[in-house]
Protein backbone atom coordinates (compact mmCIF):
# COMPACT_ATOMS: atom_id res chain seq x y z
CA UNK A 1 0.00 0.00 0.00
CA UNK A 2 0.83 3.39 -0.58
CA UNK A 3 1.25 5.59 3.01
CA UNK A 4 2.87 8.96 3.68
CA UNK A 5 5.22 8.58 6.51
CA UNK A 6 7.22 10.75 9.33
CA UNK A 7 10.36 9.31 9.59
CA UNK A 8 11.30 11.91 12.04
CA UNK A 9 10.15 15.78 13.92
CA UNK A 10 11.00 18.65 11.52
CA UNK A 11 11.56 16.10 8.17
CA UNK A 12 8.57 16.53 5.46
CA UNK A 13 6.42 13.30 5.11
CA UNK A 14 8.15 10.22 2.62
CA UNK A 15 5.71 8.65 0.54
CA UNK A 16 6.23 4.86 1.22
CA UNK A 17 5.50 1.38 -0.26
CA UNK A 18 4.81 -0.38 2.89
CA UNK A 19 2.89 -3.77 3.55
CA UNK A 20 -0.90 -4.11 4.28
CA UNK A 21 -1.59 -3.70 8.13
CA UNK A 22 -3.03 -7.25 9.33
CA UNK A 23 -6.16 -6.72 11.86
CA UNK A 24 -5.26 -7.83 15.40
CA UNK A 25 -7.75 -9.16 17.62
CA UNK A 26 -10.64 -6.78 18.28
CA UNK A 27 -9.41 -4.52 15.12
CA UNK A 28 -10.73 -3.90 11.88
CA UNK A 29 -8.75 -3.73 8.40
CA UNK A 30 -9.94 -0.33 6.73
CA UNK A 31 -9.50 0.56 3.02
CA UNK A 32 -9.05 4.67 3.69
CA UNK A 33 -11.43 6.69 1.41
CA UNK A 34 -10.57 9.50 2.87
CA UNK A 35 -8.51 11.24 5.69
CA UNK A 36 -8.84 14.82 6.85
CA UNK A 37 -5.50 17.17 7.37
CA UNK A 38 -5.60 18.47 11.29
CA UNK A 39 -3.79 20.77 12.90
CA UNK A 40 -2.59 18.17 15.53
CA UNK A 41 -0.66 16.64 12.29
CA UNK A 42 1.36 19.94 11.97
CA UNK A 43 2.05 19.77 16.19
CA UNK A 44 3.52 16.28 15.36
CA UNK A 45 5.33 17.24 12.33
CA UNK A 46 6.79 19.80 14.24
CA UNK A 47 7.81 17.94 17.15
CA UNK A 48 5.45 19.63 19.67
CA UNK A 49 3.80 16.39 20.59
CA UNK A 50 5.77 14.32 23.06
CA UNK A 51 7.32 10.76 22.25
CA UNK A 52 5.54 10.11 19.16
CA UNK A 53 5.64 6.05 17.85
CA UNK A 54 8.27 6.75 15.06
CA UNK A 55 8.34 6.32 11.93
CA UNK A 56 4.32 6.85 11.94
CA UNK A 57 2.22 7.28 9.64
CA UNK A 58 -0.31 10.50 10.54
CA UNK A 59 -3.77 11.03 9.99
CA UNK A 60 -6.80 10.69 12.64
CA UNK A 61 -9.56 11.90 10.51
CA UNK A 62 -10.07 8.69 8.61
CA UNK A 63 -13.43 7.61 6.61
CA UNK A 64 -13.07 4.04 5.67
CA UNK A 65 -14.53 1.06 4.71
CA UNK A 66 -14.19 -2.44 6.59
CA UNK A 67 -12.20 -5.20 4.64
CA UNK A 68 -11.61 -7.53 7.35
CA UNK A 69 -12.54 -8.30 11.03
CA UNK A 70 -9.69 -10.02 13.25
CA UNK A 71 -10.48 -12.29 15.73
CA UNK A 72 -13.16 -11.64 17.78
CA UNK A 73 -15.17 -8.97 15.42
CA UNK A 74 -18.58 -9.36 13.93
CA UNK A 75 -19.12 -6.04 13.32
CA UNK A 76 -19.66 -3.79 11.02
CA UNK A 77 -20.21 -6.08 7.94
CA UNK A 78 -17.86 -5.85 5.40
CA UNK A 79 -18.12 -2.90 3.15
CA UNK A 80 -19.45 -0.55 5.72
CA UNK A 81 -18.26 2.88 5.96
CA UNK A 82 -16.83 4.03 9.42
CA UNK A 83 -14.65 6.84 10.51
CA UNK A 84 -11.78 6.27 12.82
CA UNK A 85 -11.09 9.70 15.07
CA UNK A 86 -8.31 10.80 17.48
CA UNK A 87 -8.87 8.63 20.32
CA UNK A 88 -8.10 4.98 19.06
CA UNK A 89 -7.89 3.19 22.80
CA UNK A 90 -8.16 3.32 26.42
CA UNK A 91 -7.72 0.95 29.48
CA UNK A 92 -11.37 0.84 30.04
CA UNK A 93 -10.68 0.84 33.80
CA UNK A 94 -8.88 3.66 35.46
CA UNK A 95 -10.47 6.17 37.46
CA UNK A 96 -10.84 8.93 34.51
CA UNK A 97 -12.27 5.85 32.03
CA UNK A 98 -14.46 4.93 34.98
CA UNK A 99 -16.14 8.23 35.17
CA UNK A 100 -16.85 8.89 31.80
CA UNK A 101 -13.76 10.78 31.40
CA UNK A 102 -12.04 8.32 29.04
CA UNK A 103 -10.31 11.28 26.95
CA UNK A 104 -8.06 11.62 29.82
CA UNK A 105 -7.33 8.20 30.79
CA UNK A 106 -3.63 7.55 31.12
CA UNK A 107 -3.27 4.73 28.74
CA UNK A 108 -4.94 6.32 25.88
CA UNK A 109 -3.43 5.48 22.69
CA UNK A 110 -4.11 8.11 19.67
CA UNK A 111 -4.50 7.44 16.14
CA UNK A 112 -1.90 8.59 13.83
CA UNK A 113 0.30 9.19 16.93
CA UNK A 114 0.87 6.06 18.90
CA UNK A 115 -0.46 3.65 15.63
CA UNK A 116 -0.40 4.48 12.28
CA UNK A 117 -3.04 6.39 10.93
CA UNK A 118 -4.58 7.26 7.71
CA UNK A 119 -2.63 9.04 5.37
CA UNK A 120 -2.22 5.61 3.46
CA UNK A 121 -4.24 3.43 1.70
CA UNK A 122 -5.14 1.19 4.57
CA UNK A 123 -5.08 1.10 8.32
CA UNK A 124 -6.04 -0.89 11.33
CA UNK A 125 -8.23 0.74 14.09
CA UNK A 126 -9.85 -1.18 17.56
CA UNK A 127 -13.36 -1.95 16.52
CA UNK A 128 -14.63 0.14 19.81
CA UNK A 129 -13.59 3.44 18.80
CA UNK A 130 -15.43 3.30 15.17
CA UNK A 131 -18.07 5.24 14.46
CA UNK A 132 -21.32 4.80 11.79
CA UNK A 133 -21.38 7.99 9.85
CA UNK A 134 -24.02 9.95 8.47
CA UNK A 135 -24.69 9.21 5.12
CA UNK A 136 -25.62 12.47 4.06
CA UNK A 137 -21.74 13.77 3.96
CA UNK A 138 -20.04 12.15 1.51
CA UNK A 139 -16.35 11.00 2.37
CA UNK A 140 -14.87 14.42 1.61
CA UNK A 141 -17.21 16.29 3.82
CA UNK A 142 -17.22 13.52 6.48
CA UNK A 143 -13.67 13.34 7.17
CA UNK A 144 -13.88 16.76 9.01
CA UNK A 145 -16.20 15.47 11.57
CA UNK A 146 -14.17 13.14 12.93
CA UNK A 147 -11.57 15.36 14.49
CA UNK A 148 -12.49 19.54 13.73
CA UNK A 149 -16.04 18.02 14.30
CA UNK A 150 -15.67 16.20 17.20
CA UNK A 151 -12.89 18.39 19.20
CA UNK A 152 -14.69 21.41 18.33
CA UNK A 153 -18.06 19.87 19.85
CA UNK A 154 -16.37 19.23 23.21
CA UNK A 155 -15.26 22.38 23.33
CA UNK A 156 -18.62 23.97 22.57
CA UNK A 157 -20.19 21.57 25.20
CA UNK A 158 -17.82 23.51 27.41
CA UNK A 159 -19.39 27.30 26.54
CA UNK A 160 -22.48 25.84 28.27
CA UNK A 161 -25.61 27.98 27.46
CA UNK A 162 -23.49 31.10 26.03
CA UNK A 163 -25.99 33.07 24.30
CA UNK A 164 -22.75 35.12 22.96
CA UNK A 165 -19.89 33.02 21.75
CA UNK A 166 -16.08 34.26 20.29
CA UNK A 167 -14.62 31.97 18.54
CA UNK A 168 -10.37 32.58 17.95
CA UNK A 169 -8.89 30.87 15.04
CA UNK A 170 -11.35 30.13 12.17
CA UNK A 171 -10.26 26.90 10.81
CA UNK A 172 -11.78 23.39 10.21
CA UNK A 173 -12.98 23.71 13.75
CA UNK A 174 -14.55 26.60 13.93
CA UNK A 175 -16.36 26.18 10.21
CA UNK A 176 -18.13 23.23 11.97
CA UNK A 177 -19.00 24.69 15.41
CA UNK A 178 -20.15 28.11 14.53
CA UNK A 179 -22.85 26.58 12.02
CA UNK A 180 -23.79 24.17 14.84
CA UNK A 181 -24.07 27.81 17.52
CA UNK A 182 -26.19 29.29 15.21
CA UNK A 183 -28.39 26.90 14.96
CA UNK A 184 -28.92 26.38 18.52
CA UNK A 185 -29.75 29.92 17.98
CA UNK A 186 -26.41 31.62 19.10
CA UNK A 187 -24.86 35.01 18.15
CA UNK A 188 -21.42 33.87 16.69
CA UNK A 189 -17.97 36.65 16.37
CA UNK A 190 -15.51 35.41 14.72
CA UNK A 191 -11.67 36.51 15.26
CA UNK A 192 -9.32 35.62 12.62
CA UNK A 193 -5.34 36.41 12.45
CA UNK A 194 -5.00 40.32 11.61
CA UNK A 195 -5.59 40.74 7.94
CA UNK A 196 -6.93 37.37 6.94
CA UNK A 197 -9.86 39.50 5.30
CA UNK A 198 -11.16 36.03 3.78
CA UNK A 199 -11.49 34.06 6.47
CA UNK A 200 -13.45 37.06 7.80
CA UNK A 201 -15.91 36.85 5.04
CA UNK A 202 -15.97 33.24 5.27
CA UNK A 203 -17.35 33.58 8.50
CA UNK A 204 -19.77 36.29 7.97
CA UNK A 205 -20.69 33.68 4.73
CA UNK A 206 -21.62 30.81 7.81
CA UNK A 207 -23.74 33.41 9.60
CA UNK A 208 -21.61 34.70 11.77
CA UNK A 209 -22.75 38.02 13.50
CA UNK A 210 -19.59 39.41 13.29
CA UNK A 211 -15.84 39.22 12.08
CA UNK A 212 -12.49 40.51 12.46
CA UNK A 213 -8.70 40.73 13.61
CA UNK A 214 -8.10 38.97 16.60
CA UNK A 215 -6.08 41.70 18.13
CA UNK A 216 -9.07 44.01 17.76
CA UNK A 217 -11.33 44.34 20.54
CA UNK A 218 -14.55 42.40 20.96
CA UNK A 219 -17.40 45.24 19.54
CA UNK A 220 -19.61 43.31 22.67
CA UNK A 221 -19.07 41.36 25.64
CA UNK A 222 -18.66 37.80 24.96
CA UNK A 223 -20.63 34.77 27.32
CA UNK A 224 -17.76 32.41 26.40
CA UNK A 225 -14.83 32.10 24.01
CA UNK A 226 -13.28 29.04 21.75
CA UNK A 227 -9.95 29.28 21.10
CA UNK A 228 -8.66 26.84 18.02
CA UNK A 229 -5.82 28.82 17.55
CA UNK A 230 -2.59 27.72 19.08
CA UNK A 231 -1.52 31.26 20.37
CA UNK A 232 -1.16 32.23 23.56
CA UNK A 233 -1.48 35.67 23.54
CA UNK A 234 -5.54 34.81 22.61
CA UNK A 235 -6.12 33.85 25.95
CA UNK A 236 -5.64 37.41 27.88
CA UNK A 237 -7.30 38.65 24.44
CA UNK A 238 -10.41 36.21 25.05
CA UNK A 239 -10.54 36.88 28.62
CA UNK A 240 -11.04 40.60 28.17
CA UNK A 241 -13.85 40.01 25.67
CA UNK A 242 -15.36 37.80 28.00
CA UNK A 243 -18.41 39.02 30.60
CA UNK A 244 -17.88 38.29 34.65
CA UNK A 245 -18.84 34.53 34.76
CA UNK A 246 -17.84 33.46 31.85
CA UNK A 247 -15.26 30.69 30.07
CA UNK A 248 -12.30 30.08 28.20
CA UNK A 249 -11.99 27.11 26.27
CA UNK A 250 -8.77 26.78 24.71
CA UNK A 251 -9.21 23.40 22.11
CA UNK A 252 -5.94 22.47 20.57
CA UNK A 253 -3.52 20.16 21.54
CA UNK A 254 -0.79 22.56 21.86
CA UNK A 255 -0.61 26.15 21.91
CA UNK A 256 2.27 28.62 22.43
CA UNK A 257 3.34 30.08 26.04
CA UNK A 258 -0.16 32.24 27.86
CA UNK A 259 1.68 35.66 28.30
CA UNK A 260 1.19 36.84 32.37
CA UNK A 261 -1.86 38.76 32.91
CA UNK A 262 -3.60 40.94 36.09
CA UNK A 263 -5.68 39.29 37.85
CA UNK A 264 -8.63 41.18 37.36
CA UNK A 265 -9.02 39.68 33.81
CA UNK A 266 -9.57 36.34 35.73
CA UNK A 267 -11.78 37.93 38.59
CA UNK A 268 -15.64 37.64 39.07
CA UNK A 269 -15.59 33.81 38.26
CA UNK A 270 -14.11 34.11 34.67
CA UNK A 271 -12.79 30.46 34.03
CA UNK A 272 -9.87 29.38 31.63
CA UNK A 273 -10.23 26.05 30.81
CA UNK A 274 -8.47 23.03 28.33
CA UNK A 275 -9.88 20.48 25.98
CA UNK A 276 -8.32 16.86 25.67
CA UNK A 277 -9.00 14.70 23.41
CA UNK A 278 -12.95 13.40 23.13
CA UNK A 279 -14.65 10.84 24.60
CA UNK A 280 -16.66 7.87 22.38
CA UNK A 281 -19.78 9.72 23.79
CA UNK A 282 -19.23 13.19 22.43
CA UNK A 283 -18.64 11.42 18.91
CA UNK A 284 -22.21 9.76 19.67
CA UNK A 285 -23.81 12.72 20.30
CA UNK A 286 -22.04 14.95 17.96
CA UNK A 287 -22.43 12.32 15.05
CA UNK A 288 -25.92 12.03 15.81
CA UNK A 289 -26.52 16.07 15.44
CA UNK A 290 -24.56 16.53 12.49
CA UNK A 291 -27.19 13.74 11.23
CA UNK A 292 -30.03 15.97 11.94
CA UNK A 293 -28.27 19.59 10.83
CA UNK A 294 -27.43 20.70 7.23
CA UNK A 295 -23.69 21.38 8.09
CA UNK A 296 -22.25 22.66 4.86
CA UNK A 297 -18.68 21.30 5.25
CA UNK A 298 -16.24 23.34 3.28
CA UNK A 299 -13.37 20.86 2.39
CA UNK A 300 -10.67 20.81 0.29
CA UNK A 301 -9.25 17.66 -1.73
CA UNK A 302 -5.44 16.53 -2.31
CA UNK A 303 -4.24 13.58 -3.15
CA UNK A 304 -2.08 11.35 -0.91
CA UNK A 305 0.97 12.14 -2.19
CA UNK A 306 0.31 15.92 -2.04
CA UNK A 307 0.48 15.30 1.80
CA UNK A 308 2.77 18.22 2.34
CA UNK A 309 1.38 20.64 0.13
CA UNK A 310 -2.02 20.02 2.25
CA UNK A 311 0.19 20.53 5.62
CA UNK A 312 2.11 23.42 3.99
CA UNK A 313 -1.61 25.51 3.19
CA UNK A 314 -2.66 24.79 6.43
CA UNK A 315 0.29 26.40 8.25
CA UNK A 316 -0.12 29.40 5.49
CA UNK A 317 -3.70 29.82 6.61
CA UNK A 318 -4.64 29.06 2.89
CA UNK A 319 -7.38 26.69 4.19
CA UNK A 320 -11.06 27.57 3.78
CA UNK A 321 -12.46 25.01 5.73
CA UNK A 322 -10.88 21.76 5.97
CA UNK A 323 -7.78 19.94 4.32
CA UNK A 324 -8.41 16.31 3.11
CA UNK A 325 -6.54 13.57 1.68
CA UNK A 326 -8.40 11.02 -0.80
CA UNK A 327 -6.74 7.90 -2.20
CA UNK A 328 -6.78 8.67 -6.00
CA UNK A 329 -3.98 8.44 -7.81
ZN1 LIG B 1 -8.26 4.39 31.38
ZN1 LIG C 1 -7.25 16.53 15.06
Amino acid sequence: MRAMVLDAPGRALRLASLERPIAGPGELLLRVRACGVCRTDLHLVDGELPEPKLPVIPGHEIVAEVVAHGAGVGSPPIGARVGVPWLGATCGHCRWCASGQENLCLEARFTGYQHDGGYAEFTVADARYCFALPAKYGDLEAAPLLCAGLIGYRAYRYAGDARRLGIYGFGAAAHLIAQVAIAQGRRVLAFTRPGDHEGQAFARALGAAWAGNSDEASPEPLDAALIFAPVGTLVPAALRAVERGGTVVCAGIHMSDVPAFPYRLLWHERCVRSVANLTRRDAQEFLALAAELPLAVHSRGYRLGEANRALADLRGGLIAGAAVLTMER
